[in-house]
């Protein structure tokens, strides 16, 4: 399954980064802009899968970004859930009419947005029909945000979902450090190689209830792998 990208146009920092962690632990990629502008750069640089658009943005609002790409043909088909502080029924059909796909009013609840975003997504033939990823008996559960073994919920904190997220996805691979650190913490935050082998290490120590600890395996001098085959010496 490759990453749903989501596109975040939120003029406000708290409200854009809290929105940006939310989707990441909720399995999905991330990129963020502050303004109609930016937001329209990055699109033409790389289609997102969806755009969650903030309805008050300094200079061009989002209603008219979204009344924009809905013109274009290129990017009509993205589906747009506009997100607003304003409650009013007036609102929410002037958001609808202008063609954006939902409408979600802050404050909102994390789980009923990621709820909303994979509904969207689905109608648009865009969503993951099974938003759970399966190898062997472990089950991630991305609406949820749950990792279980037969059924057993595993303790795993955010940063280790999203790890199991992407050595679920990437089996029998290779990941260097760096590339781990790239892939799930993202490009954009600085942390040290290190921080990876602690997290593994806690990972492989909750696996290892279930006697899984061989599924993360050691590639001596160059990083990591998860493999359900035996760690070859
Ligand atoms: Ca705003």
């Amino acid at each position: 399954m490759s990453e749903l990208k989501i596109l975040v146009v939120e003029d406000e920092d708290a409200i854009r980064e809290m929105l940006a962690m939310l989707l990441k632990k909720a399995g999905l990629s991330v990129q963020c802009a502050g303004d109609a502008e930016v937001a329209l750069r990055m699109i033409n640089e790389q289609l997102p899968d969806l755009i969650l658009l903030d309805w008050m943005l300094p200079g061009i609002s989002g209603v008219e970004l979204a009344k924009r790409l809905k013109k274009h043909e290129h990017y009509a088909h993205i589906p747009i859930i506009l997100l607003t502080a304003r409650g009013e029924e007036e609102d929410k059909v002037r958001g609808l009419e202008i063609g954006a796909d939902d409408y979600v009013t802050k404050p909102f609840s994390p789980k009923e947005l990621i709820a909303r975003i994979h509904a969207v997504l689905r109608r648009s033939g865009k969503g993951t029909d099974q938003p759970k990823i399966i190898v062997g008996n472990l089950v991630l559960d991305l609406e949820q945000h749950r990792l279980t073994v037969s059924g057993l919920e595993l303790d795993v904190s955010p940063t280790e979902f999203r790890l199991m997220h992407f050595f679920m996805t990437h089996i029998d691979k290779v990941y260097s450090r760096t590339q781990l650190l790239d892939q799930v913490w993202g490009r954009s935050v600085y942390i040290e190689e290190r921080t990876v082998d602690v997290h593994i290490r806690r990972l492989r120590k909750v696996l290892a209830e279930y006697g899984l600890e061989d599924l993360v395996q050691t590639v001596r001098g160059f990083g990591y792998r998860f493999s359900l085959e035996e760690p070859k010496l």
